[in-house]
């Protein structure tokens, strides 16, 4: 698979990881946008949220869990975080291998850019 996710899943692209495990990969993004900006990807391929399907229900249940445990660890949990999802070209997705951002560390602005 031709994905610059799926590579940096199979640790064939190199990237900063702060937790895995059998479902999930969570990773710093190269290009920051706030002190604490990580990506959290299903090691399953999935091109956007329009390609979700009944069975991965839990699996997002799984992804928001993962953000949870690294906002705590972290420190950003009780002061404030964010997760995103950018889906197709409007949203500025970039990348088609879903993942969630997970931004903290400093005050957010309402409504995003
Ligand atoms: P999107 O715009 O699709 O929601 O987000 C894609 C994100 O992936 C961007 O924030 C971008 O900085 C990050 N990104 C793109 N290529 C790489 C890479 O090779 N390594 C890492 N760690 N992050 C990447
Ligand atoms: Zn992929």
């Amino acid at each position: 698979m031709e994905c610059i996710f799926c590579k940096i899943a199979r640790k064939e692209i190199p990237s900063k990881i702060v937790y895995e495990d059998e479902l999930a990969l969570a990773f710093e993004d190269i290009n920051p946008q706030a002190p604490v900006h990580i990506l959290i990807i299903p090691r399953k391929h999935i091109h956007n949220n329009l390609s979700l399907t009944e069975e991965d229900k839990p699996l997002m249940g799984h992804l928001f869990l993962v953000a949870n445990r690294i906002a705590s660890e972290k420190g950003i949990a009780e002061r404030g975080f964010r997760t995103v999802v950018n889906c197709n070209a409007e949203a500025g997705q970039t990348v088609f291998h879903l993942h969630l951002h997970l931004l903290g560390g400093r005050p957010m602005k309402w409504p995003p850019g």
